[in-house]
């Protein structure tokens, strides 16, 4: 009878858990294309959650996230507020539409790595602010003469000042 080969600790071993784990990714991801490229939107962020606190939310009176939602993926049933997770882009929406501080909570990471909490509209107006500032700088440098054009430019005004003195 052959020999069994001795066992040496090193052996491969299937992790069936995260084999798992992957396919249902691979799945939720397909699905979450086809259902976005449906309503013809493309996926801005990959990553992300959304969550509402039903104890909070004023439901029937408001609905108002559900009405700017740009994908549908917040519907009403039941008498309550359901979400389509697979449907969210995570724009944050309806955390800015929301009348209840903390009652929608959108977490999103960006393609750097970088996880973004909104919990109230003032989460989304602070990165707009951060945003605008970005650009405004961005078309600044872009107007204002580098340094060498500035002193072409400008220069012979200085000298003039350092005579007047
Ligand atoms: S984050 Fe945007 S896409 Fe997601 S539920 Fe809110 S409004 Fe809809
Ligand atoms: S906007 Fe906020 S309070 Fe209004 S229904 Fe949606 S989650 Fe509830």
């Amino acid at each position: 009878m052959p020999k069994k080969p001795k066992k040496t600790g090193k052996e491969e071993t299937t992790d069936i858990y995260r084999l798992l784990f992957e396919a249902s990714e691979k799945k939720r991801k397909k699905k979450r294309i086809e259902l976005l490229q449906s309503v013809g939107v493309e996926d801005i962020f990959e990553k992300g959650n959304i969550t509402i606190d039903m104890k909070t939310c004023k439901g029937v009176e408001c609905k108002f996230c559900i009405d700017v939602c740009p994908t549908s993926a917040l519907y009403w049933k039941t008498g309550e507020v359901y979400i389509t997770k697979e449907l969210c882009i995570y724009c944050t929406s309806c955390v800015l539409n929301c009348m209840v501080d903390n009652c929608i909570e959108v977490t999103r990471k960006r393609p750097n790595g970088e996880t973004e909490t909104f919990c109230k509209p003032q989460d989304v107006f602070l990165l707009l602010d951060k945003l605008n500032t970005r650009n405004r700088i961005k078309t600044l440098k872009k107007l204002l003469p580098d340094d060498e054009t500035y002193l072409k430019r400008y220069g012979k005004h200085f000298s003039k000042f350092k005579k007047e003195k």
